[in-house]
């Protein structure tokens, strides 16, 4: 089971596709990112195809960031008049800005939350006709290469409106929402005054008035600002298709709805080097020559987190349940049948956790006494980072290297609104068992649910407002298996 011995083909016979039926641009220089066409040497071909659409659409968007992106005339053009007057507007000719809109992607939260808010900008720029550019004084260009070939989508350090990025908070005057609140902005006087940038506040504690995003109306509005700043850690994408004029749009990209997340992210994130080293050793050490390969991913949200008896039960008593793992008997069996004709199956189980008890127990389990199914079940955790140190350099590799890995697996187990578990099994076209939210230090019953897509939940969505009642008839987007007010895609 080498697959990743042989460079022409992935185990399967047929010749490997590594540009993943399309979705990736022949373009680039193998050697300065391997994990680009390395990928699929690891994974078994996605199930689901990039419809041809989707392929145009981003072969064009890889035009338009060249036409457009850091070091062009058009992007110096852009930033010429851009923040010269902090918080107040001008008036704006579209001949005065030049040819190209652009969106800023900032860096906030864990990595989860990161890819996710990276696909849902990068979706929205695709259909706005924008060019996203993307924070770099965080450490994104030690943990991903360059997605689009012959330009650059980091975000010069000289960027006018840099300094500021960091204040562009829930109650900043510049965010959308604040304005319309503040009633700065309205639909009378925008064809008057248009900024020269807006920012939009889309974190998990937003209101209504940043809600107003969503809608419709305002679309059409913030269509003429020329910049547009993200300060977002949600996956959005789920209600971007409850506006009416992108839904057809976004049905021709997507005609399999769940698969939005799976494309985009296997379009956009690569690894650097360093990071697919630390991937691909993991893989070849401990995982490749196992039969099958199951995730655990134990994300602990309580506070004080940590190692918890009711947790371990859980992710046990969901794995046995469903046929994951096996259960493992008190004693020795009183006849040992050895059958030499079939060596027993191999099982890898790659736990990813902040704490190392989680698989010292699962090891010790299945060493301390045989499983039912005659199985061998090895155990392995690459790290055991104790607490999230976010913006540190090889903690975030080692958090990106494990997301990875746990898309590499053949089954996963999640822990409930996690979205690093979200991004795994996007990447890997997994759906997932997902750990329901423990109550009161017990684990739950049932302990977990299999996922009905393999999209990730937008764990704040708008409900009321422009988008209220759409949820009910819309047959695409349903509300989350492990957060009630949630949307995904299915
Ligand atoms: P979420 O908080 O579960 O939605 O996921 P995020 O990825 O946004 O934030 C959690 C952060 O904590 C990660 O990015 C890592 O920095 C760290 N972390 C949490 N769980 C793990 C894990 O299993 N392995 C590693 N290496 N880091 C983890």
């Amino acid at each position: 089971n080498h697959q990743f011995h042989n460079a022409t083909t992935n185990g399967s016979g047929k010749p490997r596709d590594k540009l993943l039926g399309g979705l990736l641009t022949e373009e680039f220089d193998e050697d300065s990112c391997l994990s680009r066409y390395q990928s699929s040497l690891y994974r078994k071909p996605s199930p689901y195809k990039p419809s041809k659409y989707l392929i145009s659409k981003l072969r064009s968007y890889e035009k338009l960031h060249k036409r457009c992106g850091p070091g062009t005339k058009a992007y110096k053009k852009a930033t010429e008049n851009l923040g010269r007057h902090d918080g107040r507007y001008e008036n704006y000719s579209s001949k005065s800005v030049g040819e190209c809109r652009y969106i800023v992607w900032i860096a906030v939260y864990g990595l989860g939350n990161r890819i996710l808010t990276l696909a849902s900008v990068f979706l929205y720029a695709l259909l706005t006709e924008r060019v996203m550019l993307v924070d770099q004084r965080k450490d994104i260009s030690d943990l991903f290469c360059e997605p689009f070939p012959g330009t650059s989508w980091l975000l010069p350090l000289d960027f006018p409106l840099t300094d500021q990025l960091d204040s562009f908070n829930k109650e900043d005057s510049r965010c959308y929402g604040t304005m319309l609140k503040n009633h700065a902005m309205n639909f009378t006087t925008i064809e008057s005054i248009i900024p020269s940038y807006l920012c939009f506040y889309l974190i998990h504690d937003y209101e209504d008035h940043d809600k107003m995003f969503f809608c419709e109306r305002d679309q059409s509005l913030i269509m003429q600002v020329p910049w547009l700043v993200f300060n977002t850690n949600l996956y959005f994408i789920p209600s971007l298709w409850l506006i009416p004029s992108f839904q057809t749009e976004l049905s021709k990209l997507f005609p399999q709805k769940e698969t939005v997340f799976h494309h985009l992210a296997r379009y956009l994130i690569h690894p650097t080097n360093q990071v697919w080293g630390m991937i691909t050793r993991s893989y070849n050490t401990y995982l490749s020559r196992a039969d099958e390969r199951l995730g655990i991913q134990v994300r602990v949200f309580s506070k004080p987190a940590g190692y918890f008896q009711h947790v371990m039960n859980q992710i046990l008593a969901c794995a046995q349940r469903e046929k994951l793992l096996p259960e493992v008997f008190a004693s020795e069996p009183q006849v040992i049948v050895t059958n030499t004709s079939r060596s027993p199956k191999l099982k890898a189980v790659l736990v990813t956790s902040l704490y190392p008890e989680y698989s010292e127990k699962l090891r010790s389990m299945y060493w301390e006494g045989p499983s039912s199914t005659g199985e061998m079940i090895q155990v392995y955790q690459p790290s055991q980072e104790m607490y999230q140190q976010t913006d540190k350099k090889l903690h975030d590799q080692k958090a990106l290297a494990e997301i990875y890995l746990l898309s590499l697996m053949d089954y996963i187990v999640t822990s409930d609104s996690s979205t690093f578990g979200y991004v795994a099994q996007g990447l890997g076209g997994l759906k997932p068992w997902i750990l329901y939210k423990p109550k009161n230090h017990t684990a739950p019953d049932p302990p977990c649910v299999r996922a009905v897509s393999m999209e990730p939940c937008f764990l704040r969505a708008p409900l009321y407002g422009c988008q209220a009642k759409k949820v009910k008839t819309t047959p695409f987007v349903k509300y989350c298996e492990d957060r009630i007010t949630g949307l995904k895609l299915v």
